[in-house]
């Protein structure tokens, strides 16, 4: 049965490759996915037709239905049954109106199905048990990974639900462990965060992380391979680096409303992708490492925050050229990034959404 996602639970998944499995074994799970997802297919189109959008647990009736017609267990339909509906809901939020299509071949499995413990010997980390109930039975064997047993040392408990999935034809498991939320911080400064890859990580408290990215873009050839994880892993590196200690809040662009096409080194199309990837992603990882300590995320719509004055509060087009922040009104000179941090700052320190007033009239002015 699904267990409820628990609100103040934080949760991270470390993925390992079953690389080194049998091949018997390896068949046998990539044909238990695609069953799994066939399943999941049908559960979400059904309940599509029927117009149920809720991600509650399944009536006994759909889950019989599945069962007769795909030959699976009763607890393994269910499971499928909740995990479809979620998928459905989630979907919904985002795009609204298309019929979702599974494209992933992911399935979570409770501890109905599997288990984990440590593994009996040398030369594994974990042993996952499969135990029937509608999915496969056998022992896998498998490496733990650093970041896990570094967090499972900080106090992480190692969750009894595994994720199993297929990607470019390799079979992972996901494991989880989860962690309960810290309290939110009391003390602290409010702080607002510009990024870019030209500037990197830009605070409105002056700190400034990731400002090698751009040269390392610039070198990367026009179709070099694994640009993203060198990119990934740089951001992660560079996100270690920052000094949280005297923050409360951190105020960043909100992602829906991040401006397109920055200028830099590439097409404007990949530019824009990249840009966009890059921030997606540089995002999640802040708000992963706030949520740790405690520190709370804002998202702000960011318009105008690039050409608005922070030291007048009035904006202007001219204000800004590149990475020189001149006002035209009372001649306040910053750099660019950290005038847009700071204006980012004030908005959280405002508990204001955006300087977007009226989102109808352009020639909204205030200050
Ligand atoms: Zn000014």
């Amino acid at each position: 049965m699904a267990a409820r996602r628990k609100k103040n639970v934080m949760t991270r998944a470390y993925r390992v490759f079953l690389d080194d499995l049998n091949q018997g074994k390896s068949e046998e799970l990539k044909r238990f996915l695609r069953l799994c997802h066939d399943v999941m297919q049908y559960f979400m189109d059904l309940h599509w037709q029927r117009q149920d959008f809720s991600a509650r647990l399944g009536d006994l009736p759909t889950i019989h239905c599945a069962v007769k017609r795909f030959g699976i267990t009763t607890r393994l339909s269910q499971a499928l049954c909740k995990q479809a509906k979620e998928f459905v809901a989630s979907t919904r939020k985002k795009f609204k109106k298309r019929k979702p299509r599974l494209r992933r071949h992911v399935v979570t499995l409770f501890y109905h199905f599997v288990t984990i413990e440590p593994f009996n010997g040398k030369g594994f980390d974990w042993c996952i048990k499969f135990i029937g109930s509608g999915a496969p039975k056998m022992i896998c064997p498998i490496f733990s990974t650093k970041p896990m047993n570094q967090k499972l040392a900080d106090g992480w408990i190692r969750s009894k639900t595994i994720r199993l999935g297929l990607r470019n034809y390799r079979v992972f498991i996901d494991l989880l462990v989860e962690k309960q939320r810290p309290q939110p911080k009391a003390e602290g400064k409010v702080v607002g965060m510009d990024s870019n890859y030209k500037n990197g990580l830009v605070f409105s408290d002056g700190q400034n992380v990731a400002t090698e990215l751009h040269q390392v873009i610039q070198g990367f050839a026009p179709h070099q391979k694994h640009t993203r994880v060198e990119m990934k892993s740089m951001m992660g590196w560079a996100i270690k680096q920052i000094d949280f200690s005297q923050i409360k809040m951190l105020v960043i662009e909100d992602l829906k409303k991040v401006k397109h096409g920055k200028r830099g080194t590439f097409s404007r199309v990949f530019n824009r992708r990249l840009s966009h990837w890059l921030y997606a992603y540089t995002a999640s990882l802040l708000v992963r490492r706030c949520q740790e300590l405690g520190i709370e995320v804002e998202r702000k719509d960011p318009w105008k925050t690039s050409q608005r004055c922070h030291a007048c509060g009035k904006w202007d087009k001219r204000n800004r050229r590149s990475d020189r922040f001149l006002c035209v009104n009372c001649g306040h000179f910053d750099h660019a990034d950290l005038n847009a941090s700071k204006n980012l700052e004030f908005l959280g320190l405002a508990g204001m959404y955006g300087f977007r007033l009226r989102p109808s009239s352009k020639c909204q002015s205030f200050g």
